[in-house]
């Protein structure tokens, strides 16, 4: 194993069983937060939200699904495992930006901007 590297597992939601080999170790946090590829769409305030799985988000986005794991020591193998906590969705900003759409960014905690225009009214 490379200097600097290491070998990780996941246990649990849509990583479970999946392996990651020499993965730079100074981004093994405690609590990583995975995009599961699910997505959601409202073309129109109003509109039937869609559900999309896979591809990228596209202009209009409103939220994703993030699956949270956290670290929890290693395996005989030597891989640092990681179990599945929860499912959260992430939501996009709500703010309208000077050029007329919708900010691109998430919605900062439980607030219904993103960090840039949190103090929006
Ligand atoms: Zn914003």
């Amino acid at each position: 194993m490379p200097r600097g590297k290491a070998n990780v597992q996941f246990t649990g939601g849509f990583l479970d069983g999946q392996t990651s080999e020499q993965v730079e170790s100074r981004a093994l946090f405690e609590e990583l937060y995975q995009a599961t590829g699910s997505w959601y769409r409202q073309p129109e305030p109003g509109d039937k939200v869609e559900i999309i799985e896979g591809g990228n988000l596209d202009e209009n986005w409103i939220g994703y699904l993030v699956h949270k794991y956290k670290k929890c020591g290693k395996n005989d193998s030597g891989y640092i495992m990681y179990t599945f906590v929860k499912e959260l969705l992430v939501e996009r900003c709500t703010a309208i930006t000077k050029s007329g759409k919708q900010c691109s960014k998430t919605k900062f905690k439980n607030l219904e901007y993103c960090e840039t225009h949190k103090n929006k009214k």
